[in-house]
């Protein structure tokens, strides 16, 4: 039987829970543990598809296609695990499943409550999303106090009394303020939080204690007496400069030994050796490069989550510091394309919505021009083959029906229909909900002998995570061709153009899929690899 810790987080949201636990499953998978992770999101939206990247960051894709919270991405990176529709649950999504059974007229009568009904769907939902991991660690999004996460820890509380103190642990997050004026560290928003968590029938087993600085003994013990949590389970969570390092900073603190004392598991001494080259490879760059991220959100972090974290870790495994210089496309529409220069590589990212797209499109041309080394994702590679059609070929007014309906030469466009991740046929239409009509999760694209992209990848198939709904138009594949674009990937069934790339040029691709869903800080990843590779090159043939 799995074992289960329950995540929970007080005080304020943002003190990164998500890290926080991908870090602890990283170190009992490095004891020999099998894990698996569950995020719990107290919000109404059945899922983070419709969310705007502004308020709630990436929306993450799981190989199975689901559309989900940012922290999943922290999972897969930090544990081995593979997430999927059944790895996060929200409150909209418990709802329609227990509103459908009502409707089916399954509950026989009986008044629908949030409990027993709505917990009972959580807790059954989370027993049947274990994989049959020794540990299954559940996180559970917001913060204690919330009105909207009270059906959760109440589902998460019965679990507790049903499976027992031996299966079950809960670790609560907080923070610790150092208050300037008074020159002291405070510990009274933590005991009232736990108060709070308490008072719903949870007795947190570890405290991990967000802070900038260390948190003296003296001030742990008072946490743990008026907590009721051991000493030692009151656990500093100090800030470090590179979120690699957690893994053993937490193993150090003693994060994990608690664990497996707790569940009686006698697991293998820990090796974080692989972590440890990850830092020590990120501290001793030998070479340094400016890649300039064209988007539209720039100023939110977390809007491009798994795609800065893919550039740290392209960085990692070339030995190259990678300054992101964050260019608004706006910018580029109102001020001109100065800002491009100077650079080792430009990125245009994915996207939706027209804002911006004209400096897109006035990016992939300067990058074409100039022979600097781009790399265009998902929206980017759309606004790569516009800018072709546009000023290669001649069509000036090419464009996605995205943007304009009404094109004369319509390069981007719907189409309606093409293989699921399962091998099922989806058909789109531009009527359908907007939520559910993209093209979702991994599927196979053939790589072209002989390109670029192949040579990067280094293998003939690849497996890539798609979110869009428009694709390369194929009435317009053969003049592109004639006119120089390179096709490099093609979907299983030829039927879809997945990447392009240029011959004249020391290093161009855009691909129609998001390669930064499957870039981990261990392993890193091929393209951005590559991309880093040829941005470093660019550094060295301009210097004198
Ligand atoms: N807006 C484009 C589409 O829907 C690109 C989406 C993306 O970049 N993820 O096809």
């Amino acid at each position: 039987m799995s074992r289960f810790i329950f995540i929970t987080g007080g005080v304020v949201s943002s003190l990164g829970k998500g890290i926080a636990s991908a870090s602890l499953a990283a170190i009992l998978q490095a004891r020999g543990l099998s894990v698996n992770m569950i995020k719990l999101d107290p919000y109404i939206n059945v899922d983070p598809g419709t969310m705007s990247p502004f308020q709630h960051g990436e929306v993450y894709v799981t190989e199975d296609g689901a559309e989900t919270d940012l922290d999943l991405g922290h999972y897969e990176r930090f544990a081995d695990i593979r997430c999927s529709q059944s790895s996060n649950y929200t409150t909209g999504r418990i709802y329609e499943n227990v509103i459908a059974r009502e409707r089916r007229g399954d509950y026989l009568g009986a008044t629908v409550q949030v409990i027993p009904h709505i917990t009972d769907e959580i807790k059954n939902s989370v027993l049947n999303s274990t994989n049959g991991a020794d540990i299954v660690l559940v996180e559970i999004g917001g913060t204690v106090g919330d009105i909207e996460s009270l059906p959760f820890l109440e589902a998460i509380r019965q679990l507790g009394f049903e499976m027992g103190h031996d299966n079950v642990l809960y670790i609560h997050l907080t923070l610790i303020p150092y208050l300037p004026t008074a020159g002291e560290i405070k510990t009274k928003p933590t005991q009232h939080s736990v108060k709070e968590l308490r008072s719903i029938g949870i007795q947190p087993d570890i405290l991990l204690c967000r802070a900038d600085r260390p948190i003296p003994v003296e001030e742990r013990k008072k946490i743990a007496l008026f907590t009721n949590v051991t000493v030692e389970a009151v656990i500093p969570f100090v800030d470090v400069d590179h979120i690699y390092k957690i893994p053993r900073e937490l193993h150090e603190q003693g994060l994990d030994e608690i664990v497996t004392k707790r569940f009686g598991l006698d697991a293998p001494p820990v090796d974080l050796s692989d972590w440890d080259e990850v830092v020590s490879a990120m501290q001793t760059p030998e070479h340094e490069v400016n890649i300039g991220f064209v988007g539209k959100y720039v100023d939110h972090s977390d809007a491009y989550k798994s795609l800065n974290e893919s550039l740290d870790h392209a960085g990692i495994h070339t030995k190259t510091r990678v300054n992101i210089i964050k260019i608004d496309s706006d910018f580029i529409e109102t001020d001109g394309i100065e800002c491009l220069e100077n650079l080792d590589a430009i990125l245009v990212p994915g996207g939706f919505g027209s804002r911006g797209i004209e400096g897109k499109i006035a990016a992939a041309n300067y990058a074409r021009i100039h022979q600097i080394p781009y790399l265009g994702i998902c929206l980017g590679m759309q606004v790569a083959v516009i800018e072709y059609a546009r000023n290669v070929l001649g069509l000036s007014k090419a464009h996605s029906t995205e943007f304009n309906p009404k094109t004369p030469d319509p390069v981007i466009a719907l189409i309606s229909e093409w293989l699921n991740y399962d091998g099922s046929v989806e058909k789109r239409d531009e009527n359908v909900d907007l939520g559910g009509t993209m093209r979702l999760g991994a599927q196979v694209c053939k790589l072209v002998p002989g390109t670029q992209t192949r040579k990067a990848y280094g293998t003939e198939e690849i497996n890539e995570r798609h979110r869009h709904r428009y694709e390369f138009n194929n009435n317009y594949l053969q003049k592109l061709q004639d006119a120089g674009l390179v096709i490099s990937g093609l979907s299983i069934d030829n039927e879809l153009v997945e990447i392009v790339e240029l011959s004249d040029h020391p290093w161009f691709i855009g691909c129609q899929f998001h390669p930064e869903f499957t870039s981990r800080p261990r392993e890193g990843h091929p393209l951005f690899n590559s991309f880093i590779n040829a941005a470093v090159e660019y550094n060295r043939a301009k210097k004198p």
